[in-house]
């Protein structure tokens, strides 16, 4: 089902007395357009069922604009971040740092350092080589033991991160050997964490994940580490076909009754913004090349990248009807690539000028924005109520050049 604020045929798009058609009068296209409602909505369902000493920490790196990150803030998320600057950003945001979990294959000894003393929730540890700089760090910081579970979530290979052959995190047989090397007196081992990987539609894959944590937490146990949480990541799947939902509130629950002995932490990201937000471009030009008709339209995979990364598909609407028939387009950005292609097989009915509204895009668009082809990065504007903000500004050409010595 189609949140409201997407809903093309509801009276009023986003905004109680704003049209779409009226704010793309007053914003230059493309923008991205966020829903406040929205995300507090999808926030709201997963800490409702979440108890008070349990972390629903929102993955920075789908989303980390800090006017997004601030409302989050409000509602008492905590944050995942994977890199000093989304730790900065988040307590920017206002996060306190006991909310905040640091994950990443890559931590270096300062990002550590920096961690440690902002004393966070926990730092995840993905190698043995992080136990060595972490041990050595004053103010005994919290950590948990990132793992690999072995498991297939079967979605893209680009966003599977929990098979065994795979980058991320430690084998459950490390983990072990390494809360058997280390004494409690030496290292403040307090959680094990995962992530299975992101877009997964099997909410199943959860519950077993739950299982593995919860015997190898007995284990840790019993060697005398305090464990005190246990995190399944983030990962839970949008449709961005728009016709399904997956319930982040039937989740926790189930997680909360299969976790009971530990303080349950989860990190989602997409579920949380993907469907708070849009694109809205304009129509360049349209042309027609062999068999195939072509909309190219003002936005691009630099801003976003997930159809070219990841052959991803998003719903594509126009925003004012005009008196043509509908016809098939494929739908394409302006750089000079033939990965710049929103796909194939889009019914639209537009002309140059009109506007699209490219749906679902709330999630690792603007955060994995580029300049490629010397493209400024868009504006980014949130709907909250009865108005509109700008919460980060259309680059310049200014912006684009400023830190080359000319
Ligand atoms: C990206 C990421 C997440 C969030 O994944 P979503 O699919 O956006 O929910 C959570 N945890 C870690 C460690 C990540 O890298």
């Amino acid at each position: 089902m189609r949140p409201d604020y997407f809903s093309k045929n509801s009276e009023c798009l986003w905004i109680e007395n704003l049209e779409l058609s009226e704010i793309c009068e007053e914003v230059q296209t493309p923008f991205y357009i966020y829903s406040q409602a929205s995300i507090e909505a999808a926030a709201n369902s997963y800490l409702k069922n979440a108890g008070n000493t349990d972390l629903i920490c929102y993955s920075v790196k789908a989303n980390s604009n800090i006017n997004l990150l601030k409302i989050l803030v409000q509602l008492g998320m905590g944050f995942d971040v994977v890199s000093v600057g989304e730790l900065k950003r988040a307590l920017k945001a206002g996060a306190t740092a006991n909310k905040i979990v640091f994950s990443g294959v890559g931590k270096s000894a300062a990002d550590l350092a920096f961690a440690a003393e902002q004393k966070i929730y926990s730092i995840n540890i993905e190698s043995h080589q992080e136990i060595e700089l972490i041990k050595n760090l004053p103010n005994n910081p919290r950590i948990s033991l990132r793992i690999n579970p072995d498991m297939a979530a079967n979605t893209h290979p680009y966003i599977e991160t929990g098979k065994s052959d795979c980058k991320f995190g430690i084998s459950e047989t490390e983990a072990l050997e390494i809360a058997k090397t280390y004494s409690p007196e030496e290292i403040n081992l307090v959680g094990i964490s995962a992530h299975i990987g992101s877009q997964i539609t099997d909410v199943s894959l959860f519950l077993e994940l739950a299982e593995k944590l919860k015997n190898l937490a007995t284990h840790l146990k019993n060697l005398g580490h305090n464990i005190d949480h246990l995190d399944v990541g983030g990962g839970l799947a949008i449709d961005y076909q728009l016709e399904k939902q997956y319930d982040p509130a039937q989740l926790v629950k189930d997680l909360k009754s299969s976790i009971t002995d530990y303080d349950l932490l989860m990190e989602p990201g997409r579920s949380i913004v993907a469907q708070s937000g849009a694109v809205v471009t304009s129509v360049i030009t349209k042309k027609t090349n062999g068999q195939r008709d072509f909309l190219v339209v003002d936005v691009g995979m630099n801003d976003l990248m997930r159809p070219a990364l990841y052959s991803a598909r998003h719903a594509i609407e126009e925003i004012k009807n005009s008196d043509n028939a509908s016809k098939e387009y494929e739908v394409v950005g302006p750089v000079c690539e033939t990965a710049d292609s929103f796909g194939a097989g889009h019914l639209l009915n537009a002309d140059a000028g009109d506007q699209l509204i490219i749906y679902s895009t709330g999630a690792y668009g603007s955060s994995m924005g580029s300049n490629y082809n010397s493209r400024p990065k868009p504006a980014e504007i949130l709907v909250s109520k009865d108005k509109y903000t700008v919460i980060r500004k259309a680059e310049s050409f200014e912006d684009l050049i400023k830190l080359e010595e000319i």
